[in-house]
C-alpha cells in the first residue's frame, strides 16, 4: 500500500466516524507517524510506508476517534508562530488568545518605561501568552503562575525550548497567593490571564475533545462562569502599579459582566472591550487609576 492509499484510506475512517476535517486530520497524523512534514509528506505519496509505520498510524488514528485532541497525539501547537509542545497536563492554546499578546504589546509599545517592565501572567498553562511576549520584547521582566505544577512543567520545557527560560520566572500557586506574604509587594506594569471561564453546568455539553481531555481546571469558570473574574478584578489592582494594566480574555457574552465587576470594583478608569476575528468580545483591558 502506498502512502497516497493510506492517506485515502485514513481519511475515510476518520470521516465515517464524523471527525471534523478528516482530510488534515489524516494528513498531519500520517505525516507525524513517517516522521515528515505535510510538504514531506506529498513527496512521498508513491513510497511504500513500512509495517511499523503504519502500526504507529492504525494507533494513532484509533485514538483520534475516540476523541482525543489531534493537538495532543501530534504533540504540538503552534501559538504566535512558535512551535509549542503540548500534552495532557496544559490546555491547548487556542488562536483568539493571540489577540491577547497583541493587546499586551500595544499597551508596552504605548507606555514609555524608565525602567524594565514588569509583567504578570496568571494561568500559564503550555506558556503560550508569556513566552510570546519574551520572544517579542526584551527586555521584559516576567512572571508567570499556574495552580497546576503539571502545567507549570511544561510551561517551562517550552521556555527552554524557545530559548527564553532565562526571561521568565514561573511560580505556582492559586491566582495572587504568591505574592501576597512578599514584604516587599511585588507591583506589575501589566496583569493578564486567559483564566478558565467556561460556565460548569455546560461543560457538560462541550466537544468530547475538550471536556473529556483538556484539565479540567483550566476550563471550569464556576456556577456562571465568572469564578476567576471576581478574584482576578478584586485583587489585581494590590499588585498594579498606578496607571498599569489589567488585561482580560473573556468568553462571548461575558463582556458586559466583566465590564460591571470592574466599575464596580472602583480602581479601575472605565474599561475597554477588544473584538476577536469572529467579532466576539474578547479581550477586555483596564487601566488603574
Ligand atoms: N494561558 C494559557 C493559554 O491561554 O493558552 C492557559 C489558559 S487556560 C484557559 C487557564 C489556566 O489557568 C490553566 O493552565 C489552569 O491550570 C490555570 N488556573 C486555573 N485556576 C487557577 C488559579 N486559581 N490560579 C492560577 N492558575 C489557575
Ligand atoms: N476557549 C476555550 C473553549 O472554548 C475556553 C477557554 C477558557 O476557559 N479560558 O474551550
Amino acid at each position: 500500500m502506498t502512502v497516497l492509499e493510506l492517506l485515502n484510506r485514513s481519511t475515510s475512517t476518520l470521516k465515517n466516524h464524523q471527525i471534523e476535517n478528516p482530510r488534515l486530520n489524516a494528513e498531519l497524523l500520517l505525516a507525524h507517524s513517517l516522521n515528515l512534514d505535510r510538504e514531506g509528506l506529498y513527496r512521498h505519496l508513491p513510497s511504500q510506508p513500512k509495517e511499523r509505520e503504519k502500526e504507529v498510524l492504525e494507533k494513532l488514528i484509533q485514538r483520534r476517534i475516540s476523541g482525543e485532541p489531534l493537538q495532543y497525539l501530534l504533540a504540538r501547537q503552534e501559538f504566535w508562530s512558535i512551535d509549542l509542545k503540548v500534552d495532557p497536563r496544559v490546555f491547548i492554546p487556542r488562536p483568539e488568545t493571540e489577540l491577547l499578546v497583541e493587546q499586551g504589546l500595544l499597551i508596552l509599545s504605548e507606555i514609555s518605561f524608565k525602567r524594565t517592565p514588569s509583567i504578570l501572567e496568571i494561568g500559564t498553562g503550555s506558556g503560550a501568552i508569556v513566552i510570546a511576549l519574551a520572544r517579542e520584547r526584551k527586555p521584559l521582566f516576567l512572571v508567570a503562575t499556574d495552580i497546576s505544577r503539571e502545567a507549570l512543567g511544561l510551561a517551562q520545557e517550552n521556555a527552554k525550548l524557545v530559548g527564553v527560560q532565562d526571561q521568565i520566572n514561573f511560580v505556582n500557586g492559586d491566582l495572587f497567593g504568591p505574592f501576597c506574604f512578599s514584604k516587599e509587594n511585588k507591583l506589575f506594569d501589566l496583569i493578564l490571564s486567559n483564566p478558565p471561564y467556561l460556565i460548569r453546568p455546560e461543560i457538560g455539553s462541550l466537544a468530547k475533545e475538550v471536556k473529556e481531555h483538556e484539565p479540567i481546571i483550566a476550563l471550569d469558570g464556576g456556577e456562571d462562569g465568572l469564578e476567576c473574574y471576581r478574584h482576578l478584578i478584586s485583587q489585581a489592582p494590590f499588585y498594579l502599579r498606578e496607571g498599569g494594566w489589567l488585561l482580560l480574555e473573556i468568553g462571548e457574552g461575558q463582556g458586559s459582566r466583566v465590564f460591571e465587576l470592574i466599575e464596580e470594583e472602583g480602581s479601575f478608569s472605565k474599561p475597554d472591550c477588544i473584538l476577536d476575528l469572529s467579532g466576539i468580545e474578547r479581550v477586555v483591558k483596564a487601566q488603574k487609576k
